[in-house]
C-alpha cells in the first residue's frame, strides 16, 4: 500500500479530508447495510433534527501502525458500547455494536494510505457519528437518522516536547447532576465552546470543572477526565455520573494495577484535597495523557511538584506503557488490539 505524500511529523490536530468515509442510514425503524462513499458532504433538509435539537452523538479514537507494519486499533468495542449508551439517552437508535465495529475497520481498511507510519508521532483519528436526518419542528426525536465515520490523519500531541498545561477552576458548568454529562454528545461540546474561548483568553490552556450540585469536587475538563498521583504513589481518578468514562481513564489505571503494580482507585476528588497531589493529567484519545503544571482557583495557584517542564515520574510510566501497548511494543491485555485487515 503506497501512503499518501504528507509531512507526518508536522501535521496538526485538523480535518483533512480522506478519500472514503462509510454512511449507514435508519428508516421505517431498520439500518440499512451502509457502504464506503467517496462523496465527504452530508445533504440534508434544512429542518433536519440535528440542525434544529442538536440530536447528535459521536465517539472518537485512533488507528495506529504497529511496529511490525500492522494497522490496529484501540478498544473499538468500547466506543461502540459508549455510542450505544450516548444515543439511548438522546433517544436516538443504537447502531448495532458489531456493526460499528466492522464500519470503523472497513473505513480504515479503505484509507490505509493515510494511517501515518510507525514511529512518525501521528495516527488516524477516528469520527463515528450519528445525527437526526429527517425534517423535525414539533420537538420530539427524529425518525430518521445517518450514521457515518470519517477519518483523518492527525499528528504527534506533543510536538516539539511535552509541555505541562496550566489550567484555571472554571466558573460555568459542564453538566448538570442526572443530566447529559456521561453521554458524548456535540450539545456538551456546544456550550463548553463560551467557556474555553474565555480561559484561553485569560492565558489558560483548560478549563477544570466542578461539580455543578456543590461545586466542591472535580469533575473533569471540555474533553478530558482528570488522573491524579498521591504523594504516596496511588493514581486517583475522580468518580461522577456526570463525566464522560474515558476509554483512556479506564485504561490507565487498568495499566497502572496490573503492568505498573500500583494502586489505583475511583472516587470523589475534593477541589480541596487537590493542593496534596503530586502528579496531574488530562486523559483522552487525542494526548493518552497531558501532564497539568499549574492549577488556578481564582487568583490561588496551586503548582504540580512535578513542575512546568516534564511530566511527572508516575504520568510517563502510564504513558509509555499505555503508547506501547498501543504501539504493539508491550503486550496488550487480552481483546485491547483489533487489527484491520
Ligand atoms: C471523549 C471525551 C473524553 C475522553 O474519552 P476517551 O475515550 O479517553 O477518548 C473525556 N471527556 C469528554 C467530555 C469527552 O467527550
Amino acid at each position: 500500500m503506497e501512503k499518501k505524500n504528507i509531512d507526518w511529523a508536522n501535521l496538526g490536530f485538523g480535518y483533512m479530508q480522506t478519500d472514503y468515509r462509510f454512511v449507514s442510514n435508519y428508516k421505517n425503524g431498520a439500518w440499512d447495510d451502509g457502504m464506503l462513499t467517496e462523496d465527504a458532504n452530508v445533504v440534508i433538509n434544512e429542518c433536519a433534527g440535528v440542525l434544529q435539537y442538536a440530536q447528535t452523538v459521536f465517539e472518537g479514537m485512533k488507528a495506529y501502525t504497529t511496529e511490525d507494519g500492522r494497522i490496529v486499533t484501540f478498544r473499538p468495542d468500547l466506543n461502540a458500547e459508549r455510542m450505544a449508551q450516548s444515543a439511548a439517552r438522546l433517544e436516538m437508535p443504537v447502531f448495532p455494536q458489531d456493526k460499528f465495529v466492522e464500519a470503523v475497520l472497513k473505513t480504515i481498511k479503505a484509507n490505509e494510505a493515510y494511517v501515518p507510519p510507525f514511529g512518525s508521532g501521528a495516527t488516524l483519528y477516528v469520527r463515528p457519528y450519528m445525527f437526526g436526518s429527517n425534517p423535525v419542528i414539533g420537538v420530539k426525536p427524529a425518525e430518521e437518522y445517518q450514521f457515518r465515520v470519517l477519518t483523518t490523519p492527525v499528528g504527534p500531541y506533543f510536538k516539539g516536547g511535552v509541555k505541562p498545561l496550566t489550567i484555571r477552576v472554571c466558573d460555568f458548568d459542564r453538566a448538570a447532576p442526572n443530566g447529559t454529562g456521561h453521554i458524548k454528545a456535540g450539545l456538551n461540546y456546544a456550550m463548553s465552546l463560551h467557556a474555553i474561548v474565555d480561559a484561553h483568553k485569560q492565558g489558560y490552556d483548560e478549563n477544570m470543572y466542578l461539580d455543578a450540585a456543590t461545586r466542591t469536587y472535580v469533575e473533569e475538563t471540555g474533553g478530558a477526565n482528570f488522573l491524579f498521583v498521591t504523594k504516596d504513589g496511588k493514581v486517583v481518578t475522580p468518580k461522577s455520573n456526570s463525566i464522560l468514562p474515558s476509554i483512556t481513564r479506564r485504561s490507565l489505571i487498568q495499566v497502572a494495577q496490573e503492568y505498573l503494580g500500583l494502586e489505583a482507585e475511583e472516587r470523589e476528588i475534593p477541589l480541596e484535597e487537590v493542593k496534596d497531589m503530586a502528579e496531574c493529567g488530562l486523559c483522552g484519545t487525542a494526548a493518552v495523557i497531558s501532564p497539568v503544571g499549574k492549577i488556578v482557583d481564582h487568583g490561588k495557584e496551586i503548582c504540580l511538584p512535578s513542575g512546568m517542564t516534564e511530566m511527572g515520574p508516575v504520568t510517563k510510566k502510564l504513558y509509555e506503557t499505555l503508547t506501547g501497548i498501543q504501539m504493539g511494543t508491550i503486550k496488550a491485555p487480552e481483546g485491547w488490539i483489533v487489527e484491520v485487515k
